[in-house]
């Protein structure tokens, strides 16, 4: 049986380092803080959003919530202007650290046009054009997406070398399947980036030895994509029929076969939340210097 990455001892160990580095802030004179915004109630984001202030609170960041009530459809236009209005505020005001703004993906578009008035040092989840260009120059500019960063702070902490190994990514997204690949490859990773027009899927990630599956599909990563030894790491959130919660990876038949693998839930998504207090933490620590 694999070796299962659970993800709360990875985010504990953030907490526990970044609660230091909070504490030397604040004696500093220096209280971090993250601004979420949220549009609507989607049970989805009031979890996440519990969860994020959960972290927030057990390091010591303090969090402020804009919330525009009534969801998305009310007037969107209205919304975006506000919401224009309050991330300009937001970038302007040197008391605020950080800012997130839950997304969903059908609004993604819109979603641009309001991150085109955060300045890129505190966007703490890469939601402008230039933290994106960082990911992929390496400059310091931004941060990358939580979730990717929190794929490569799980294999660090389990100590899965990336060094040379062919990693094989299952998703060409700008959340997470792109920006992972670029930061395994500037690990010295050699990243194969799949998609759902690549061909012969299976036979590709059987040869690499790690997979970082990230493609909302139902349990898609079957018996037939792994081989012994391999390291899986599944992003995907999905709910069954069952209306259970599960990953794109078929974790039952696939951690027979492999070395090590991540759980769904308890993987992946247990580390999101502690990368960006990470974020807070480190645009509060490059605005003191
Ligand atoms: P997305 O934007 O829908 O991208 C999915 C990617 O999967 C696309 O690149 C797509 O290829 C590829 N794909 C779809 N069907 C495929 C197939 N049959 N074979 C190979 N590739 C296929 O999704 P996302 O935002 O990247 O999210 C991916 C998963 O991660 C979702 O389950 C999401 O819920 C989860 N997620 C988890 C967290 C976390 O904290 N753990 C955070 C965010 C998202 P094409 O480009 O060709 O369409």
């Amino acid at each position: 049986m694999a070796e299962i990455l659970k993800g709360s001892p990875v985010a504990a160990k953030l907490t526990e380092e970044l609660s230091a580095r909070c504490e030397a802030l604040k004696a500093r004179g220096v209280s971090p803080v993250l601004s979420l915004l949220r549009v609507g109630d989607k049970p989805e984001d009031l979890s996440y959003e519990k969860s994020i202030m959960k972290r927030c609170e057990k390091i010591g960041i303090g969090v402020n919530r804009i919330l525009y009530p009534g969801g998305w459809d009310v007037d969107m236009n209205e919304i975006i202007s506000r919401m224009r209005g309050h991330v300009r505020e937001i970038s302007n005001d040197k008391s605020v650290h950080g800012c997130m703004m839950f997304r969903p993906a059908e609004y993604r578009d819109y979603e641009e046009t309001v991150a085109a008035y955060l300045d890129p040092s505190k966007d703490v989840d890469c939601m402008t054009d230039s933290s994106l260009a960082g990911v992929f120059t390496g400059s310091e500019t931004g941060y990358p997406p939580c979730t990717a960063q929190a794929c490569v702070e799980l294999l660090d902490y389990y100590g899965v070398d990336v060094d040379g190994k062919n990693v094989a990514v299952i998703g060409r997204s700008l959340v997470i399947g792109r920006p992972v690949s670029m930061l395994l490859m500037r690990r010295n990773a050699t990243v194969t980036i799949c998609h759902s027009k690549t061909a012969s899927l299976p036979e590709i990630t059987r040869r690499s030895d790690i997979i970082i599956a990230a493609i909302g599909r139902t349990r898609f990563v079957d018996a037939s994509f792994v081989s012994p030894g391999q390291v899986v790491v599944d992003v995907g959130i999905n709910v069954d029929a069952d209306g259970k919660l599960c990953g794109d990876v078929d974790y039952e038949n696939v951690a027979d076969t492999v070395r090590a693998i991540t759980p769904v839930p308890g993987g992946v998504g247990a580390v999101t939340t502690a990368v960006l207090a990470k974020h807070v933490i480190e645009s509060a620590e490059r605005m003191l210097s």
